[in-house]
C-alpha cells in the first residue's frame, strides 16, 4: 500500500528528516511519531532536545546498562527488559526507542562502552536480538545502532575505522546482520564515523549492498543525531531520515538535486515511503499504562542476574544476616548505576545498596572511607579501618565516578580511582575478611585487588542495582552473571592496545579477527578474569557434550548438574575450533551459549544451536561466507578457559572450487583435484622433456622441486619451460581445469 503516491516532491522530501530533535515530520495524513534515547531506560524530554544528557527527561525506569545486562547472558531476561522498555515508550507517546548499542567493546578505553554489551559479536547478537523482539512484541520500533565500527568516542565524528573484510564481516556485522535478519528492527541507525575512509551515512556498500540486498532489511535508516555530512550522498547510499531536524536544509537539497537531475525522483518517493510506513506502524500502537513498582521489580530481577561473582575463596560470601557487618565506600549511598550522555535516564525509584543492607542483615554499620575533601582523607581512611576491625566482614564498594566515562570521550586509562584502591587495601589489611563490591561502566583492572578474597562485579546495574547487590552478598539471590569482556592483567595486554584511538582520522582495527578473548588466547596472554567467567554459590557440572549436524547448523547438547547444595543459573558456552582450517581462525570462539536454572542435585539436559553462519568465515576471493568442509571441535565451558569437555563433529561444508586464472600458482592448482591431475601431467612432461629424448624414463616429480614450484603462477612456466609451454597451451589447461 503506498502511502505517499499523492504527494508533492516538496511533501516527499521533508519525511526524509525530523520535525525536531526527536520527532519526524506530519505530512498530509501521515503522522509523526516520536522517537527518544534508550537504551537502558527510556529518556523522553519533556521541553527541548539534545543528545547530551543535559536537559532533564520525565522519570523512567533505569535497567541495567548493556554493560550490566550482557552480563546475565540470559536471552529470555533481555527480551523481558526490551518489553518493559515497551510499555514504557507506549506510556509515554513513544514509537521508537533508539537502542539497542550493538557496537563492540574493542577497547576496553571506549568511552562508551557501558552501552554495548560484549566483546564477543555472537553473545552481542543474541543479546542485541532478544531486546528488539521484545520491545517490538510491543509494538515499539528499535533503533540498532551505531552502524558500523563505531568502537570509540575519540574523533567520532570523522574517524575513519579502517576494518579489513574479515573482521569487518566475521566480527563487526555480525551482531548487526543476525540482529536485522531476525528481529527486524524497525529502523538502524548509521554511525558517525567513517568505515575504510567513507562515511558509512554515505555508503551504500553497508546501507544497500549489505544492509537491503544481502540481509533483506526493508525499514528505515536512520542518521545518528547530526551525523550527516552531504545529505544527497546518504540519501543516494540508502540512508533515509536525517535526524534531527535541519531546518528544511536538507530537505531543500534533495529537492534540489532531483531538479539538477542529481537523483532521481523515484529515491525520494522510496525514502518517503519507509518513513510513512514506519510512521503508520508506530501510530497503530495503542497507548498503554505501565506499573512503575512492578517494572522495578523487573530492573531489580535484571540486576541480580547481571552480577558476576569473580572470587570467593573460603565460601566468604553469602554473608550470615547476623554477622556484624561493615559497610565501607561512599558508593554503598550513593551508588553509580548508570552511565553519562545520551543514554542517561531519571529513575523512578532507586534503590541503595546500604538500606537494602540494613534491612536484610541485623548489624550493619557504615564508614565511607573516602571523599571529595583532601583534607579528610586520611580520617575517613582511619575510621574505616578501625571500623572494619572491629566487624566480622568487611564490605567495599568501590566504583569509577560517573564524570570518569561518557559518552562523547574516551577514558584515559582502566584504573579505580587511587584513593579507593589504597582504602580497599587498609580496610583488606584490617579485615582479610574483606569483600569488593565493584561498579564500573568499562571495565576496570583488578589486578590491585585480587589479594582480597572475594569479589562482585556488577558493572552498572541501574536502578535495582542497590537491591540485587544486597540480595547477592546475603545469600538471597545466588549470583550467576558472567563475564562479557576478558579482565586483563594490563591495558597493555589488550589486543587494540597499539591501535586506539588512531591518528590523523584513522584508526587501523589492526587486531583483525582477534578482539577480545581472542588476542589472549592466541597470545597465551595471563588474564586477571577471562571472557565467560562468573561463579555461584553452588557448582555446576557439565557431561555427556553431544553434536549433531543439522540443515542450520550443529546442536550441541549437555547435562548440566547441580553439584552444590542450593538452586543455581548454570550458562554453559559453547567454543568452536578448527584446528585445520585453511585461513587464520582463533584459537577459539563463542558459538553458542544457554542460561539454565538448576535445582541443587538436580540434572538438566540443555542444547543450543551452533549457527551455520556462525560457524562460516568470509572468503575474501568469493566475496560470500563458507563453511569450510572439516573438523570442528566444540567445547563446553564456564569461562573461555574453563573448559569442562568437548566433542569433534565433520562438517561436509561448502565446496568453494576457485576460478583458475593464469595468475594463480601450481599449489593453489595442486589443491584441487582435477587442477592436480592436469599439473602432474603437465610436470611430467616437463621433467621428461628437461631428462632430454636420449633417456627413455622420465625421472620421477621431485617432492621438493613441487613444493618450490608451489608458489609460481601458471604464466610464469612459459619461461621456465624454455618456450615447451605457450600461454595458449596454459590458458587450455586453466580452462579445461575450471570446467571439470
Ligand atoms: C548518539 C546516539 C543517540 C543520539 C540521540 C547521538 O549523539 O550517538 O546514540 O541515540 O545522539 O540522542
Amino acid at each position: 500500500m503506498s502511502h505517499t503516491s499523492e504527494l508533492s516532491l516538496e511533501q516527499k522530501a521533508s519525511l526524509a528528516s525530523g520535525s525536531d530533535f526527536f520527532g519526524t515530520q506530519a505530512v498530509g495524513s501521515i503522522p509523526s511519531i516520536r522517537t527518544s534515547d534508550g537504551p537502558h531506560g527510556l529518556r523522553k524530554q519533556e521541553s527541548g532536545g539534545d543528545h547530551l544528557g543535559i536537559v532533564k527527561s520525565v522519570p523512567a525506569t533505569c535497567y541495567p546498562p548493556a554493560a550490566g545486562l550482557g552480563q546475565s547472558w540470559n536471552e529470555e531476561l533481555v527480551a523481558r527488559v526490551g518489553a518493559a522498555l515497551g510499555r514504557e515508550c507506549r506510556a509515554e507517546d513513544v514509537q521508537v526507542l533508539l537502542g539497542p548499542g550493538v557496537n563492540l567493546k574493542r577497547s576496553p578505553l571506549g568511552g562508551r562502552s557501558f552501552e554495548y554489551f560484549s566483546e564477543d559479536p555472537v553473545l552481542t547478537a543474541a543479546l542485541g536480538t532478544a531486546w528488539v523482539t521484545g520491545i517490538q512484541g510491543e509494538g515499539v520500533g528499535s533503533s540498532p545502532k551505531h552502524f558500523v565500527a563505531n568502537e570509540q568516542e575519540t574523533d567520532r565524528q570523522r574517524i575513519s575505522s579502517d576494518v579489513d573484510p574479515r573482521p569487518l564481516r566475521e566480527v563487526y556485522l555480525r551482531a548487526f546482520k543476525r540482529i536485522v535478519e531476525d528481529a527486524k528492527p524497525w529502523t538502524v541507525m548509521a554511525s558517525y564515523n567513517r568505515l575504510n575512509g567513507v562515511y558509512t551515512a554515505e555508503s551504500s556498500f553497508l546501507l544497500t549492498e549489505v544492509l537491503r540486498d544481502e540481509w533483506g532489511y526493508d525499514g528505515v535508516v536512520v542518521s545518528d543525531w547530526g551525523g550527516i555530512t552531504d545529505r544527497v550522498a546518504s540519501a543516494a547510499a540508502g540512508l533515509d531520515l536525517e535526524m534531527p531536524s535541519s531546518g528544511g536544509v536538507g530537505d531543500r537539497a534533495l529537492v534540489e538535486a532531483v531538479r539538477d537531475g542529481a537523483i532521481r525522483e523515484e529515491l525520494v518517493g522510496v525514502i518517503a515511503e519507509r518513513v510513512a510506513a514506519l510512521a503508520a506502524k508506530g501510530a497503530a500502537t495503542p497507548p498503554s499504562r505501565y506499573d512503575v513498582e512492578d517494572h522495578h521489580e523487573i530492573a531489580r530481577d535484571a540486576a541480580a542476574q547481571s552480577i558476576v561473582l569473580l572470587k570467593n575463596d573460603g565460601d566468604l560470601l553469602p554473608l550470615s544476616t547476623s554477622a556484624k557487618i561493615a559497610v565501607i565506600g561512599t558508593s554503598a549511598q550513593k551508588p553509580r548505576y548508570q552511565g553519562g550522555g545520551s543514554s542517561h535516564t531519571e529513575p523512578t525509584i532507586l534503590d541503595i545498596p546500604l538500606d537494602q543492607m540494613r534491612a536484610i542483615g541485623d548489624d550493619v554499620s557504615f564508614a565511607p572511607g573516602h571523599g571529595t575533601d583532601p583534607t579528610q582523607a586520611e580520617r575517613l581512611r582511619d575510621e574505616a579501618v578501625v571500623l572494619a576491625a572491629a566487624s566480622d566482614v568487611a564490605v567495599v564498594f568501590l566504583a569509577v565516578p560517573e564524570e570518569r566515562e561518557s559518552e562523547g570521550w574516551d577514558r584515559p586509562d582502566i584504573e579505580l580511582p587511587a584513593d579507593q584502591l589504597e582504602l580497599a587495601a587498609a580496610v583488606f589489611e584490617a579485615n582479610p575478611k574483606t569483600v569488593a563490591v565493584v561498579a564500573r561502566g568499562g571495565i576496570v583492572r583488578l589486578a590491585p585487588l585480587t589479594q582480597l578474597p572475594a569479589l562482585l562485579d556488577g558493572a552498572l546495574l541501574g536502578q535495582g542495582g542497590g537491591h540485587a547487590i544486597a540480595a547477592t552478598l546475603f545469600g538471597v539471590v545466588n549470583p550467576s552473571g558472567h563475564l562479557t569482556e576478558t579482565i586483563p592483567e594490563r591495558l597493555e595486554d589488550v589486543g587494540s592496545f597499539l591501535d586506539f584511538p588512531g591518528e590523523k582520522g584513522h584508526v587501523r582495527y589492526s587486531e583483525g579477527l582477534f578482539i577480545g578473548h581472542r588476542w589472549f588466547d592466541a597470545r597465551q596472554l595471563p588474564v586477571s578474569f577471562p571472557f565467560g567467567h562468573g561463579l555461584s554459590y553452588t557448582t555446576f557440572r557439565f557431561d555427556g557434550l553431544t553434536l549433531e549436524e543439522t540443515a542450520d547448523g550443529v546442536r550441541a547438547t549437555v547435562t548440566v548438574t547441580n553439584t552444590g547444595a542450593r538452586a543455581g543459573r548454570a550458562v554453559p558456552q559453547f567454543y568452536v575450533s578448527v584446528p585445520g582450517s585453511s585461513v587464520v581462525r582463533p584459537v577459539r570462539e563463542l558459538k553458542a551459549f544457554a542460561s539454565v536454572e538448576v535445582e541443587a542435585g538436580a540434572s538438566v539436559t540443555v542444547s543450543a544451536l551452533l549457527r551455520r553462519d556462525d560457524l562460516s568465515y568470509w572468503d575474501t576471493t568469493a566475496d560470500r561466507w563458507v563453511l569450510e568442509p572439516g573438523r570442528y571441535v566444540v567445547s563446553v565451558g564456564a569461562s573461555s578457559r574453563d573448559l569442562r569437555g568437548s566433542a569433534d563433529i565433520e562438517i561436509s561444508g561448502d565446496v568453494v572450487r576457485p576460478v583458475f586464472t593464469l595468475e594463480s600458482t601450481l599449489g593453489e592448482l595442486l589443491a584441487d583435484p582435477a587442477g592436480a591431475a592436469v599439473v602432474g601431467q603437465m610436470m611430467t612432461g616437463m621433467m621428461a622433456a628437461a631428462a632430454g629424448p636420449d633417456n627413455a624414463e622420465a625421472p620421477p616429480v621431485d617432492e621438493d622441486i613441487l613444493k618450490v614450484m608451489a608458489s609460481f603462477p601458471l604464466s610464469r612456466m612459459i619461461s621456465f619451460s624454455a618456450g615447451a609451454a605457450t600461454a595458449a597451451q596454459l590458458q587450455q589447461l586453466v580452462d579445461a581445469v575450471n570446467a571439470a
